[in-house]
C-alpha cells in the first residue's frame, strides 16, 4: 500500500499499518487444523480450538469454553492471522461466511467501512461522521490505482472514472449517503484542480456547476425523504444521477432521473414515521416568515395528512433543514416564484387534509363541512374555490361523446382528496426534478457520463401493496443486473480468454420471478387489465392471478400468514390492485397538463385512456437496464450493521443474512472457484520479471510465454493460475503471495 503513509493522520480510518499488526501477532502460532469458526446462536461463528476428528465428526472448545462436537461439514476453515483486517476478501486463503463476517466485523470495529470482495466494494454504516471524505482524502485518492489505496468509494468512484453504477441494500445500509460521497467525490476533484472556471458563479446566490449538482440533493431529500422506522433519512424514491463530462474530463452537466416516488405517504403514515421532510421545515421556525402568505399554522400536530405517525426526529432541526432546503433552491437558480410555487403547492395539500365533508342524509351525495379550508386550498393552488369543490362533489365524467356530472358518496369524495393529494404532490415532485434538470444542463458539449443509482431497498411489511411490488420487482432487477455481472459476464470472460473452464450455474438466475411479474400476462399485466374494467375489484385480481398462476410458478403461490417484519425475500409475490393504480386527471395548473397526458412522460394512450404507473414504470425500468448495459459498472453493497442505528455495534445474524441475500458472499465465492485476479501480459512482466530474472530470454518473445516462463521459474502450482489469450488469470491470493516474494527480493 504505498499510497498512504501509517504516520498520515488521514490514514487512522482507511488504513491498517500491516507491518506493525504483524509483528504483534509476532509469535502467535497458528495452525489452520487445529481450529475453526464454530456456529453460534448469537455471535454467528465464535473460535473453536479442535479437540479431536473422527468419522466426519469434529470435537472442538468454543472460545466461550464449551466442549461440542459437530460435524466436519458444520465447522468453517481459519484464516492464519496475516490475515486480520484484510482489505480484499477475496485474496483470504479461505473463503466462508465466518471468515467474511469476522473480517467485516473485526474492521468495523475499528471504524474501516470499506473492505473489496474482489470484484466489489462492500461498506458497513458507520452511523457517526467519519474524516474520510475532506478534500485532503480526495486528493489522496487522486489518479491511484485501485491498490494503491485503502478500500473507498472514491477508489471506485476515481476507478472508475468513465463509469459508475451503485447497487441496491436494505433500508438504512447507507446507499443515498455514499451516493452522495461519490458525487462531492467528482465535484470536489474538478473544483479543487479547475482553478478559477469552475469557481466562477454567475451571481452572487447561484452556485457553480459543481455545487448545483451537490445542492440538488437537499432540495430532493426534503421532497422525496422521510423519517421511517429503520431509517430518520430514507429515499422514498429512486434515482440515476449522471454526471457528464466533457472530452477534457471536466464536469459538463447532470441530470437526474427519479423511479416511483412513494405517494401513500403524502396522506398516511405509519407509526413512528414522518410524512416527507418539506411539511415540517415549511411549518418550522425559519419558515416563519412566510406562514400568513403560505395560509399554514406552525403546528404540524394540527394538520391530519402529516400528524399520524412522529413530529419530530431525534437529532434534527427542522428549522435548520428549512434554512438549508431554501438556500439550495437559491444556489440552483430557483427563482422567488418558483420557490413560492412549491412551497404553496406544498401547504395546499396539507390543507386538503383539513378540508370537511359530510354525507347528505337519505342521498348518494356528500357535501362541505364548511367551505374555509377549500376556500386556502383554492387561493393556495391559484384556482376557484367552487370550482374545485364542484370538481370533488360533482365531477363531471365522460360517457360516450358527453360530460355528465356524477354524484358521490362521502367516501368516494374522501378518497378523491386524498387522490388529488397525492398525485399534486408527485406530479409537484416531478417538476421540481425537471427544472433541477434545467439548470444541470448547461449546454457544454458532453462525451462521457458517470451514472450513480441509488434506490429503494427491497421491502416487505405485513401488508404490501402496490407500491411494495414496484419497488421489490425493481430491485429484483438490480440483482438480477448485479448477479449478470458477476456470474455470467465472468465466466464469458474466461471463455473469451480460451482459459481451461467448466462453466458453473450458481443458481442466481433471478429469470423466473423477473418474467412472473412483467411478461404478457404477468402479474402487473393481469393488474393493468383489471383496472380498465369498472367492475373490477381485489377479488377478480386476485382469482385472475391465481388462474394464470397458481401451481405453475415455483415463484407463485398463495400468501403465507404474515411472517416477522425483517424477513427480506419471499418467494411468492402478494399484491392489491390499489385504485391510486390509476393516474387521475384534473385540470387548472401547470403540474395538471390538460391534454390528459401524463405530466412526466406527455404520454397518451392509444384510446385515449392514459398509461398506468406500472406500465410506465416497466418503460423506464427497461429503459434504465438499456442504459446501465452500456456500461461498466461498479457496485458498492451498503451494509446495515444493527437495526438500532447504532455505530460499531455488528448484528452478526442481520449482517450474514444480508451478505447471503444481496449476492455478497455467492459473488466471493465466484472468486474462489475462478480466477478473480488478471493482469495483461505486458503489466505482469513489467511487474515480476524480477522474481525470475533468468527466464527472461534475451530479444523479442510474447508476453504470453514470457509470463509463463516466470510463473514456472518460481514454481507456481499449475492450478493456481491460467494463461489466457491476452491476459494471465490467478486464482484468488496468489497475486497478494507473488507480492510477498516480491517484496523479500
Ligand atoms: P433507504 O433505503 O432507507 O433510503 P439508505 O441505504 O439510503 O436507506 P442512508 O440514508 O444512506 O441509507 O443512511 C442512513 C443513515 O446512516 C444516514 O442518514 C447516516 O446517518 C448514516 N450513514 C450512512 N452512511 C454513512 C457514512 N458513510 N458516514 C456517516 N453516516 C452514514
Ligand atoms: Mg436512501
Amino acid at each position: 500500500m504505498s499510497g498512504l503513509d501509517p504516520k498520515d493522520p488521514d490514514f487512522k480510518y482507511l488504513g491498517v499499518d500491516r507491518k506493525a499488526l504483524l509483528k504483534e501477532l509476532g509469535n502467535v502460532t497458528f495452525d489452520s487444523k487445529k481450529v475453526c469458526w464454530v456456529p453460534d446462536e448469537k455471535e454467528g461463528y465464535v473460535k473453536g480450538d479442535v479437540i479431536s476428528r473422527e468419522g466426519g465428526k469434529v470435537t472442538v472448545k468454543t472460545e466461550k469454553g464449551e466442549e461440542k462436537t459437530l460435524k466436519e461439514d458444520d465447522v468453517q476453515q481459519m484464516n492464519p492471522p496475516k490475515f486480520e483486517l484484510y482489505e480484499d476478501m477475496a485474496n483470504l486463503t479461505f473463503l466462508n461466511d465466518a471468515s467474511v463476517l469476522h473480517n467485516l466485523k473485526q474492521r468495523y470495529i475499528k471504524m474501516l467501512i470499506y473492505t473489496y470482495s474482489g470484484l466489489f466494494c462492500v461498506v458497513v454504516n458507520p452511523y457517526k461522521r467519519l474524516p474520510i471524505y475532506t478534500n485532503s482524502v480526495v486528493l489522496k485518492y487522486k489518479g491511484k490505482r485501485k491498490t494503491e489505496m485503502p478500500p473507498h468509494a472514491f477508489a471506485i468512484s476515481d476507478n472508475a472514472y468513465s463509469n459508475m453504477l451503485q447497487g441496491d441494500g436494505e433500508s438504512g445500509a447507507g446507499k443515498t449517503e455514499n451516493t452522495k460521497k461519490v458525487i462531492s467525490y467528482f465535484a470536489q476533484l474538478t473544483a479543487l484542480s479547475g482553478g478559477k472556471e469552475a469557481a466562477e458563479a454567475v451571481d452572487n446566490k447561484k452556485g457553480t456547476l459543481e455545487e448545483q449538482i451537490v445542492q440538488a440533493n437537499p432540495v430532493l431529500e426534503a421532497y422525496g425523504n422521510a423519517k421511517t422506522v429503520r431509517n430518520n433519512n430514507s429515499s422514498r424514491f429512486g434515482k440515476f444521477i449522471r454526471i457528464h463530462f466533457g472530452p477534457a474530463g471536466k464536469i459538463a452537466g447532470a441530470d437526474i432521473e427519479f423511479y416511483l416516488l412513494e405517494k401513500s405517504r403524502v396522506t398516511s403514515q405509519m407509526g413512528g414515521e414522518r410524512n416527507y421532510h418539506i411539511f415540517y421545515q415549511l411549518l418550522s421556525d425559519y419558515a416563519k416568515q412566510w406562514h400568513d402568505k403560505l395560509l399554514v399554522a406552525p403546528d404540524p400536530g394540527l394538520y391530519s395528512f402529516i400528524n399520524q405517525g412522529e413530529l419530530q426526529i431525534d437529532g434534527v432541526d427542522d428549522s435548520e433543514e428549512m434554512k438549508f432546503t431554501d438556500e439550495a433552491f437559491d444556489i440552483l437558480g430557483f427563482s422567488a416564484v418558483e420557490k413560492n410555487g412549491m412551497y404553496k403547492a406544498t401547504c395546499a395539500i396539507m390543507n386538503m387534509g383539513e378540508m370537511k365533508f359530510k354525507q347528505r342524509p337519505r342521498e348518494e351525495q356528500a357535501e362541505t363541512d364548511g367551505t374555509a379550508e377549500a376556500e386556502k386550498v383554492a387561493f393556495l393552488l391559484g384556482v376557484n374555490a367552487k370550482d374545485l369543490l364542484q370538481a370533488i362533489l360533482k365531477p363531471k365524467v365522460k360517457v360516450g361523446n358527453d360530460y355528465v356530472t356524477k354524484g358521490q358518496s362521502l367516501e368516494q369524495v374522501n378518497f378523491s382528496m386524498q387522490a388529488l393529494a397525492k398525485s399534486l404532490y408527485h406530479r409537484m415532485f416531478a417538476w421540481l426534478v425537471a427544472r433541477v434538470n434545467q439548470t444541470l444542463d448547461t449546454k457544454a458539449k458532453r462525451q462521457f457520463f458517470i451514472g450513480v443509482l441509488d434506490i429503494a431497498g427491497f421491502e416487505i411489511f405485513d401488508f404490501n401493496g402496490f407500491e411494495q411490488i414496484c419497488i421489490n420487482y425493481t430491485n429484483e432487477r438490480l440483482q438480477q443486473f448485479f448477479n449478470h455481472h458477476m456470474f455470467v459476464l465472468e465466466q464469458e470472460e474466461y471463455k473469451k480468454e480460451a482459459i481451461d473452464w467448466e462453466f458453473i450455474d450458481f443458481g442466481m438466475d433471478l429469470a423466473a420471478c423477473i418474467e412472473l411479474i412483467e411478461k404478457p400476462m404477468g402479474i402487473l399485466s393481469i393488474l393493468e387489465e383489471e383496472c380498465m374494467f369498472p367492475k373490477a375489484s381485489d377479488t377478480t385480481f386476485k382469482n385472475k392471478l391465481y388462474d394464470n398462476h397458481l401451481g405453475k410458478s415455483p415463484n407463485f403461490g398463495k400468501p403465507k400468514p404474515p411472517k416477522p417484519a425483517r424477513q427480506r425475500r419471499t418467494s411468492s409475490c402478494t399484491t392489491t390492485p390499489a385504485p391510486s393504480e390509476r393516474q387521475q386527471g384534473a385540470h387548472g395548473c401547470d403540474v395538471f397538463p390538460s391534454n390528459g397526458g401524463d405530466a412526466k412522460s406527455g404520454k397518451k394512450r392509444k384510446g385515449g385512456g392514459m398509461q398506468t404507473i406500472s406500465a410506465t414504470h416497466r418503460e423506464s425500468l427497461n429503459k434504465l437496464m438499456k442504459n446501465l448495459h452500456s456500461t461498466s459498472p461498479n457496485f458498492i453493497r451498503c451494509i446495515v450493521p444493527n437495526e438500532f442505528k447504532q455505530s460499531g455495534v455488528v448484528d452478526a445474524h442481520l449482517v450474514l443474512h444480508q451478505l447471503h441475500c444481496n449476492g455478497v458472499l455467492e459473488g466471493i465465492r465466484i472468486c474462489r472457484k475462478g480466477f478473480p485476479n488478471r493482469l495483461i501480459y505486458t503489466e505482469f512482466k513489467q511487474r515480476y520479471s524480477i522474481l525470475a530474472p533468468n527466464a527472461i530470454p534475451e530479444g523479442f518473445v510474447e508476453g504470453k510465454v514470457v509470463s509463463g516462463n516466470i510463473l514456472e521459474a518460481v514454481q507456481l502450482d499449475k492450478q493456481q493460475y491460467r494463461l489466457g489469450t491476452t491476459k494471465v488469470f490467478f486464482k484468488a491470493g496468489v497475486l497478494a503471495e507473488l507480492e510477498d516474494m516480491r517484496d523479500e527480493k
